[in-house]
């Protein structure tokens, strides 16, 4: 039986050789120094640990990480990585993936792979556009975007990723911020720390093809919370307690009670669900 090796990582032992290719400024370097930063507490070697992802930037992931991992096939993700964590469920299995690959090509595998509450983590980065084929609208571009493929503006309505999760009945929901390190990190404790499907959105700037897609501000009336603002579309709130919820095995989230709240700003907290906006939060999501 091999040794554990947790508590001797660092970070820079999930660094691997290959050298990062995004453009400068991305998104996809933050999240992935968080992701570095965060793995050695999750007190596994790493070849316990495997990333799977589809076809995208997003999805280069899996070369800069020194653990296990497959670049595998677009929007097929969570199809590939089902096989992997139910035949091996010792093993941490994340799967990697943009709102081009996840909720366009691969919208069946997302939310069968949701509804089976597969155990492994989903990483959704979110930036709003189709980057690696050099910025086209994709299924979360806001109504009326301007791109080589909607030169008029783009006619439909965009997904909310998180209530197309919690359709498909998610068990873990969160959404996050590829800037916010702390956070991000809260979340993928979080997350990792769920038996079945996590889906986490994380909202990451793409500097080339949609730069500014989120405004972050600080929100005036409480200075640990943070306002994160599409800027195309409605404004959401995340609580200090969290920008993660669970909606199974005893968790909930709560709407933010104030009439004055916009109904899709959310509170997210953790604890048992108890209060009848449940059902008014799962709705307005
Ligand atoms: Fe990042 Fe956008 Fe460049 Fe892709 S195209 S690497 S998402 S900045
Ligand atoms: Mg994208």
């Amino acid at each position: 039986m091999s040794e554990p090796v947790a508590l001797t990582l660092k970070p820079k032992d999930f660094k691997s050789d290959q050298e990062v290719r995004w453009c400068p400024g991305c998104g996809d370097y933050a999240i992935l120094a968080a992701m570095q930063s965060f793995l050695p507490s999750l007190g596994l070697e790493r070849e316990k640990i495997a990333f799977v992802s589809g076809i995208g930037c997003s999805s280069r992931f899996p070369y800069y990480l020194n653990t296990y991992g497959m670049h595998s096939i677009h929007g097929r993700a969570p199809a590939i990585a089902t096989g992997l964590a139910t035949t091996r469920p010792d093993l941490s299995v994340w799967v990697v993936t943009g709102d081009g690959d996840a909720l366009s090509i691969g919208g069946n595998h997302l939310i069968h792979a949701l509804r089976r509450n597969v155990n492994f983590k989903i990483l959704l980065f979110n930036n709003r556009i189709y980057g690696l084929t050099k910025g086209q609208y994709s299924p979360t571009s806001e109504v009326g975007k301007i791109t080589k493929s909607t030169p008029a503006g783009s006619v439909d309505a965009p997904f909310n990723p998180l209530s197309l999760a919690l359709g498909a009945e998610a068990s873990f929901v969160a959404r996050t911020l590829d800037s916010d390190r702390k956070h991000l990190q809260q979340v993928l404790t979080t997350a990792a720390q769920h038996e079945g499907s996590a889906f986490v959105e994380i909202y990451q700037n793409c500097p080339i093809f949609n730069d500014d897609a989120f405004e972050v501000l600080k929100n005036p009336d409480s200075r640990d919370e943070t306002l994160i603002r599409l800027t195309h579309g409605e404004p959401i709130t995340f609580g200090p307690e969290g920008k993660y919820a669970v909606v199974r095995n005893g968790w909930g989230i709560k709407v933010a009670e104030t009439a004055s709240v916009p109904p899709s700003d959310i509170v997210v907290h953790d604890e048992t669900v108890t209060d009848p906006s449940y059902a008014f939060a799962l709705s307005r999501l």
